[in-house]
């Protein structure tokens, strides 16, 4: 029997109305999650808001997105042969290269039939009495299933900045989260680029190098370690081939799921004179891999201190003009503790001609006009708006779904002072809901396809367990979830994170409370949590 043999049907459209599973999203999780979920042999719908999957990777089609983790990592590892079979074109993919991988892995897995695109999950209630969730879309479908899984993505919910008069903008604007499909032509443009994480780093050199004049307005500047991307040889990915799963397992066991130098050493265990030629080393190497040269740079203040010099003097050596120099060097944040982020010749930029840098931390935006907009001190005319201003990060996707779990207690509430999980897998008085990379597990402070991977096989061993058990609801109890929120606060107050006003800690969202987000106590130790909780009957969770 197929699924619509087995499951009632809407008589208007004809849908099945019953699944075993609900995904929301059809990013790398919801691909895989449906992918395993079938291995299970449940029925499975996906909704998915975009016309196409790939998530992230679908939305961000701004000029210069690209991953900052390098390709032979920042991809699937559960078939051999896939990752055997797919080529690489550079050591950084950019954005739309990890589409057309995505979209690969969609058709190879057959996995397109089970997927309903533009279509956005936008309420679920838990109803006590059958034990399903009953699930509404913005196209009108009701329908319910046992279980309901969201992987809605942790930078999925992007945030245009509540700004006066941009309806009465004449040009056009754009979020890079959510860019047009066909290219944007920036040519003979005054263009402004409002915001400067790692979105507004990746896009400024290459708007720069089309636009009349760019306008890039930074709140708060970033540290960025140059990627040198370069094209990923033939020979080199079948050299990694070769040990694929070797080198796999071995990301597994690390702190980001990253196979970086990690070293373990302190920065004040070595001379100043090696402490620089470790960072040279690394800045010469690229990428993400720098805040690793010592052990403690999350730690210990002093010690990222002398990272965080390193980078505002290469800043200084680079931009010609020492007062926009001066303008780019963080000092507000220990480095790391916003996300790092890695370019190509962003720095380099402001040595152009037709390239302002405009500080609106002294110097606010106050209004968007018709022809540009005005900053306390200034008035720009202007063609174009970028908005780099990022997401309503980790939290944001899943609470613009109207989710009310036992006793109709709506998420929204049981989150207000900040969000409750247990293992960010599940969060207690919700049954049966998952979340993929959700708040309290390490998520964005990872190569979240690993992440992503670890959770959904976390999530679909524990599915074969109920089924093995003749389970039908799995549940968190308060008491584990009030122990995990208490250990990510923790953990994460060791660290200097906290001491950043970083998405992180959803600092970027007007009244979002301050909490620190994500788990930092690493991938390693976190999936092995996780791992004991199974293998200690499930602690923490209750079954019925
Ligand atoms: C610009 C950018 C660069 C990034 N770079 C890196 C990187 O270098 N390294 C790294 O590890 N990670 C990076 N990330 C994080 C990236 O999001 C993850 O690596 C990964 O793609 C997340 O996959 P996902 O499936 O969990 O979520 P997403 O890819 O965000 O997919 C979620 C999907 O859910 C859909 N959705 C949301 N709400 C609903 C709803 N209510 N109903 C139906 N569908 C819904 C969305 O449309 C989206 O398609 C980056 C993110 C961004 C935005």
């Amino acid at each position: 029997m197929n699924s619509l043999q087995r499951h009632p049907v809407d008589a208007h459209s004809n849908r099945p109305t019953e699944f075993d599973a609900v995904v929301a999203g059809a990013g790398f999780a919801g691909l895989y999650m449906l992918h395993r979920l079938r291995e299970l042999g449940l029925s499975v719908r996906v909704f998915e808001m975009g016309d196409g999957v790939g998530g992230t990777w679908y939305w961000n089609r701004y000029p210069g997105a690209r991953c900052d983790v390098e390709s032979m990592q920042y991809s699937y590892s559960w078939s051999e042969e896939l990752q055997q079979e797919w080529q690489w074109t550079e050591r950084y993919p950019a954005q739309a290269e990890i589409l057309r991988y995505i979209n690969h892995v969609a058709d190879r897995f057959d996995l397109r039939r089970d997927i309903q695109l533009e279509t956005a999950v936008t309420a679920a209630r838990y109803d006590e009495n059958i034990e399903r969730w009953l699930v509404e879309t913005d196209r009108g479908d009701r329908v319910s299933a046992k279980f309901l899984i969201m992987a809605t993505g942790c930078l999925s919910a992007a945030r245009v900045p509540d700004m006066k008069g941009l309806e009465y903008f004449r040009g056009k604007w754009y979020h890079t989260g959510d860019w047009p499909h066909e290219p944007v032509d920036f040519t003979g443009q005054r263009v402004a680029l409002i915001g400067t994480g790692s979105s507004g780093i990746q896009a400024a050199p290459v708007i720069a190098a089309q636009a009349a004049h760019l306008y890039v307005f930074q709140r708060t500047p970033n540290f960025t370690i140059p990627a040198w991307n370069e094209p990923l040889p033939a020979e080199k990915q079948k050299e990694w081939k070769k040990n694929y799963a070797e080198h796999r397992r071995k990301a597994r066991d690390t702190r980001s799921g990253i196979l970086y130098e990690y070293s373990q050493r302190g920065a004040f265990d070595v001379s100043e004179e090696e402490r620089q030629r470790e960072f040279e080393a690394r800045w010469a190497r690229g990428g993400a891999n720098f805040t690793h040269a010592f052990n403690d740079l999350f730690l210990s203040k002093k010690s990222n201190d002398t990272a965080a010099e390193f980078v505002r003097n290469k800043i200084r050596s680079i931009v010609r003009d020492p007062k926009v120099a001066e303008l780019l060097c963080p000092h507000n944040h220990p480095i790391g503790t916003k996300r790092i982020c890695v370019d190509t010749d962003y720095y380099k930029t402001f040595n152009r001609d037709n390239v302002t840098l405009v500080d609106i931390r002294h110097s606010p935006i106050e209004e968007i006009t018709p022809s540009g907009l005005c900053t306390r001190d200034g008035k720009y005319e202007l063609d174009s708006l970028v908005f780099a201003t990022g997401y309503d990060a980790v939290t944001g996707s899943i609470l613009r779904i109207d989710v009310r779990g036992r006793g109709g207690r709506v998420l929204a509430e049981k989150w207000a002072e900040g969000p409750r999980t247990y293992l960010g897998l599940m969060t207690a008085g919700f049954p049966n809901f998952f979340i993929i990379t959700g708040p309290g597990s390490p998520s964005v402070l990872t190569n979240v396809v690993v992440s992503i991977e670890q959770h959904v096989e976390w999530i679909a061993a524990c599915l074969r367990h109920m089924k093995e058990n003749q389970e039908d609801v799995i549940e968190a109890t308060p008491h584990a979830e009030n122990h995990w929120v208490e250990h990510v606060n923790e953990v994460a107050e060791k660290t200097l994170f906290p001491s950043a006003n970083s998405w992180y800690m959803g600092a970027n969202i007007p009244g979002k409370p301050r909490v620190f987000l994500p788990y930092v106590g690493g991938f390693n130790n976190y999936s092995k949590i996780c791992n004991e909780v199974v293998a200690e009957n499930y602690r923490g969770f209750t079954f019925g």
